[in-house]
């Protein structure tokens, strides 16, 4: 915003002995996926919902989990469904930077074919009066282009 004041242009202030140092913060960093890489790059590059499933007890978990928290043991990669049912829904009405969705959209859990648990994403229904819990949804994915590794580069529809 170019009429913004920058604060780090202004006289510090006082408040009960303390002198207070107006400043911006902006922080760029890397964080690394570590063992769950492999869903990301998935998604990126292939638009594949990766989960992991316990070699101990079945347990099969989305969003992935390396380690299985009942048996603790490592768990093994899994390709996912994409077709679920959704568990709630809502419509979300205020803007985050972040989203490429207009608001407003819905959003919901969705619990994959075969998961444990459902997953919180985001719901693009033709017509938003069709959502109701145990609506059977398919993934759609972002287009190559525009899709960067993060979970908002697929998103669910009813199932036809
Ligand atoms: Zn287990």
């Amino acid at each position: 915003m170019p009429d913004e004041i920058d604060p780090r242009l202004e006289p510090i202030r006082e408040k009960e002995g303390a002198a207070l140092m107006p400043d911006r913060w902006k922080v760029d960093y890397l964080a690394s996926m570590g063992e769950l890489s492999r869903f990301y790059i998935e998604l990126k590059e292939n638009a594949r919902l990766m989960g992991t499933r316990c070699p101990a007890c079945g347990s099969v978990y989305f969003w992935p989990r390396s380690w299985c928290h009942d048996c603790y043991v490592d768990c093994e990669w899994v390709e996912m469904p994409p077709r679920g049912t959704i568990t709630i829904f809502g419509r979300v009405d205020i803007s985050l930077s972040e989203m490429r969705t207009e608001v407003p959209f819905y959003q919901g859990g969705v619990l994959l074919e075969g998961a444990r648990y459902p997953v919180i994403a985001i719901l693009k229904p033709a017509d938003p009066a069709v959502l109701r819990a145990g609506l059977p949804v398919q993934a759609e994915f972002l287009p190559p282009e525009e899709r960067t590794g993060r979970t908002r580069d697929f998103y669910f529809v009813p199932e036809e």
